[in-house]
């Protein structure tokens, strides 16, 4: 029987999408919409609109006139909103996991049981964040030159905010940029990915039940032309903040240059897991890195160690562990509780994942399982079946590229500097694992690995430690008071106590 979901859409109550301007739910001024497929069954789930220039400049209008209000709010004002906000979304937790499926098509196991992308990470974001807004301030400093003077400086809301979200982890990315955002006092225009509208839509309705006041969070959806576009590039935004591909992060900061916004940006990985003999126990380093690559998200997720370099000795026996892994994996409907993994969000990125299998192996990497589509009931959907290529050269293009879907690359090396040769070796530097029983080793290497998260025999996501990249993986840190502050601009005022000074 072929899969079908539009059962669950009227359990949720889906309805289709509308753009939020100053506190009103309205379409697109020119009526074009949006038609979201759902990955797995290829069915139409909703429609929402599409936002043009004229929209976006709407939205960053409104945005603009709430700033004073918001940036000279009370300090417990804005802590109770995302206190509220966050146990509005503990309350509503099993729904937006729900809504979530029917966008992008990541299984209720996987939401409910995984922390990193889960509801309860996004509301301890808010809590996080909450924090900081009667913490964060400038400094008073001794003046330089003595005599008598006053030299102080004040962290000030840089103003209006552009949140761009991609589409594989809308609940804990729509945090990590509205959480600090709104406590430093910005207001923000948020654009989701068309791949994943309806969960923030859902979010962002909770926004005003927390006490949101109106104008100070508007969401414009649409694809990146032209909705995108037009917000990157309107010059009543004073920031963007991004989530997603190198590819746009890049168009990013171009567009940035017309008005100097500022930008941060997190992007995308090709996180290198190394495995020494030594390691508490390869199996489980296998399979704890080949689930990184297809639990849950299928490989789509920016901080997958896609690339394992494993030492000679133990490399046999982490490619059949690996293997292992990947046979656990089953696809079929997100609401099922025996799916572990979704499907490829789309069929540009199918042909993509299924493009760089068919080269690596043209290249001379061995396949080792899967790589293949899905089919009977799974035809329809965007299944690729894990895949484990062995015998790989860090210079081929499954070793270098972000494929994003269920494909990992073995990588041999025979010694340390050369495994942390390898690691380096790399345009990107998000995350890194080091397995290994030797603590010296273990820090010795989590200095050497230019990544921005490290994880020793292990890995998880933290609502309160800075997150991202070193080098082509991205600009600035979410999480943690360096990520408030990156909303926020150091204003320095001097004053003279006497004439002696002036
Ligand atoms: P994407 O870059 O295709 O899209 C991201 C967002 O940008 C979407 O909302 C999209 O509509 C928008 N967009 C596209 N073109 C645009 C343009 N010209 N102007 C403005 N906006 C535009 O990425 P994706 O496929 O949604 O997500 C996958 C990527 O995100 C991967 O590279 C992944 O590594 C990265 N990612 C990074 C992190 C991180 O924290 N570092 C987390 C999750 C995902």
């Amino acid at each position: 029987m072929t899969l079908s979901l539009r059962q669950h859409r009227d359990e949720v109550g889906l309805t289709d999408g509308q753009l939020l301007v100053n506190g009103a739910w309205r379409p697109a001024a020119d009526g074009a919409t949006w038609s979201h497929r759902h990955p797995a069954t290829g069915e139409v789930i909703g429609e929402f609109p599409v936002a043009t220039g004229s929209d976006v400049d709407d939205a960053v209008r409104a945005a603009r006139a709430a700033f004073d209000g918001w940036a000279n709010s009370r300090a417990t004002t804005r802590i109770q909103v995302l206190h509220r906000f966050a146990e509005l979304l503990r309350d509503h937790a099993p729904e937006l996991r729900a809504v979530q499926a029917l966008d992008n098509g990541v299984p209720l196991s996987f939401s409910s049981g995984i922390y990193a992308t889960s509801v309860g990470a996004a509301a301890d974001v808010f809590d996080h964040h909450a924090g900081w807004v009667d913490k964060v301030g400038g400094q008073t400093l001794p003046p330089y030159q003595g005599g008598d003077h006053l030299a102080m400086t004040f962290r000030e809301p840089i103003g209006v905010v552009a949140a761009i979200l991609p589409w594989n982890a809308p609940f804990l990315l729509f945090a990590q940029k509205l959480a600090p955002a709104l406590g430093a006092g910005c207001t923000v225009v948020l654009k989701p990915s068309e791949f994943a509208s309806f969960t923030v839509l859902r979010m962002v309705a909770l926004l005003a039940e927390a006490g949101l006041p109106d104008g100070v969070v508007n969401v414009v959806t649409g694809p990146g032309t032209p909705t995108g576009e037009a917000l990157i590039t309107h010059p009543g935004v004073d920031k963007v903040s991004f989530t997603g591909s190198r590819a746009v992060g890049r168009r990013i900061v171009e567009a940035s240059a017309a008005t100097l916004k500022r930008v941060s940006l997190e992007l995308g990985g090709k996180s290198p897991t190394l495995v020494f003999p030594d390691a508490p126990d390869v199996g489980l380093a296998a399979m704890t890195t080949m689930g990184t690559v297809t639990m849950g998200l299928s490989g789509q997720a920016c901080v997958a160690h896609t690339r394992a370099l494993v030492h000679r000795d133990v490399y046999d026996q982490f490619v059949t562990a690996a293997q292992l892994m990947a046979g656990l994996i089953t696809y079929g409907d997100p609401f099922e509780p025996g799916t572990t993994s979704s499907p490829l969000i789309n069929e540009r990125q199918l042909a993509r994942v299924l493009g760089f299998i068919e080269r690596g192996q043209a290249a001379g990497a061995r396949l080792v399982c899967g790589g293949e589509r899905a089919d009977g009931d799974l035809a329809a959907g965007n299944f690729v079946r894990p895949a484990v290529f062995a015998d790989v050269d860090n210079g081929m293009e499954i070793a270098r590229e972000e494929v994003f879907g269920p494909v990992l690359a073995v990588v041999p090396f025979t010694d340390e500097d050369e495994a942390v040769a390898l690691a380096n070796d790399t345009d990107y530097g998000l995350g890194a694992g080091v397995y290994t029983a030797d603590a010296r080793r273990a820090f010795r290497l989590a200095r050497r690995i230019r990544a921005g998260t490290v994880g020793i025999n292990g890995f998880q996501v933290e609502p309160h430690l800075p997150f991202g990249g070193f080098k082509q993986s991205g600009l600035g840190r979410e999480g943690g008071r360096g990520a408030f502050e990156a909303y926020t601009e150091l204003k320095t005022v001097l004053m003279p106590l006497t004439d002696e000074l002036m």
